[in-house]
């Protein structure tokens, strides 16, 4: 029996992408000497998103359809995909033609050569801005510095492992806050990138808001690094250092001046003890929101309808 590619792609209020994402990604797939499936998974979306996806399955079966209950967010999606997912070789890619389907044959081959993981990293990105950019910059440095994984930069949510290491993402990364592009990265096997240029949102817009960027960056930082509960010792390590400079400055400007100035220092201090003190609860807190997450262990996502699977 010949290979199967499984292509997994989150669709959030993309009913204006998806024909064009369908004409162009089938295209190429039927010319892969691989048969395939292309799992569409409808991540609650409040438009025409359904409607397409309807027609889509009604036309060609090799196209399935999960349709979750309401949103959960692309990396559920990505999860729920994979799951669902029968194939050799897994692929994982967004519904709006930033990640060029051109890309599929390339990532085949790696598959044919034996390879487990497939980054594909991002050469240049114009349509995310600068501020994007920047930011996702700033924050694999500084989760490379914290964490033990280590992250390839520009990493994308485009990706695609073999059915083995699918196998090992489903099975045992069922975490409830998670950052999936994170264990990909940390799972092991063989590993190989392939850099593509990110091309612009065919249509529609993003649905990524900084707010949703800024929640995802906190919480993988927590997730693959436990330094920052560990801020408090050093935090503390440093207030005591200011005490004991403070205590040399005071003696020597009481000897020196006779009457040193209390109360301005004592409010200087106390803000900064407080700032401190604060934060690292406030970091204990984010840890346990995170632990009280997994120790609900509510489902990561919900399925409402599928269509085109068998069983
Ligand atoms: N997406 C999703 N659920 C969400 C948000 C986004 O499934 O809650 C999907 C979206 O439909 C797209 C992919 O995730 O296929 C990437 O989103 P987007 O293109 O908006 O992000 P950007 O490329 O701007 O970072
Ligand atoms: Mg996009």
């Amino acid at each position: 029996m010949g290979k199967t590619l499984s292509v997994v792609v989150s669709c959030y209020n993309e009913e204006m992408a998806l024909e064009q994402f369908y004409e162009e990604t089938a295209g190429i797939l039927k010319k892969l000497p691989w048969s395939y499936e292309l799992i569409f998974i409808n991540d609650g979306s409040q438009d025409g998103t359904m409607r397409v996806l309807d027609l889509l399955a009604g036309r060609d079966e090799h196209v399935k359809v999960i349709s979750f209950s309401r949103n959960f967010g692309h990396e559920a999606a990505m999860i729920a995909g994979l799951d669902y997912s029968s194939g050799d070789g897994i692929v994982c890619m967004d519904a709006d033609l930033q990640h060029p389907p051109e890309y599929l044959s390339q990532i085949l081959e790696k598959f044919e050569a034996g390879y487990d993981v497939i980054n594909m990293v991002r050469t240049k990105n114009e349509s995310a801005g600068w501020f994007k950019n920047l930011a996702s910059s700033a924050f694999y440095h500084l989760i490379n510095l914290l964490s033990d994984v280590k992250f390839e930069p520009n990493a994308s949510d485009f990706f695609a492992v073999s059915g083995r290491a699918a196998k090992v993402l489903k099975e045992s990364y069922r975490e409830k806050v998670r950052f999936l592009r994170g264990y990909v990265q940390s799972i092991g096997f063989n590993r190989t990138t392939i850099e593509y240029e990110a091309g612009t949102r065919v249509a529609g817009e993003s649905k990524y808001s900084i707010k949703k960027l800024i929640t995802l960056s906190l919480n993988t930082i927590m997730c693959f690094s436990n330094l920052p509960l560990k801020l408090g010792i050093y935090a503390g390590a440093g207030a005591g250092l200011l005490g004991v400079l403070m205590m040399i400055y005071t003696i020597w400007s009481w000897a020196r001046v006779g009457t040193p100035n209390g109360y301005a220092t004592t409010i200087v201090l106390i803000c900064f003890m407080f700032a401190v003190l604060f934060l690292i609860v406030g970091v204990i807190g984010n840890y346990i929101a995170i632990l009280f997450a997994e120790l609900k262990d509510r489902p990561i996502y919900i399925v409402g309808e599928t269509k085109n699977f068998k069983e």
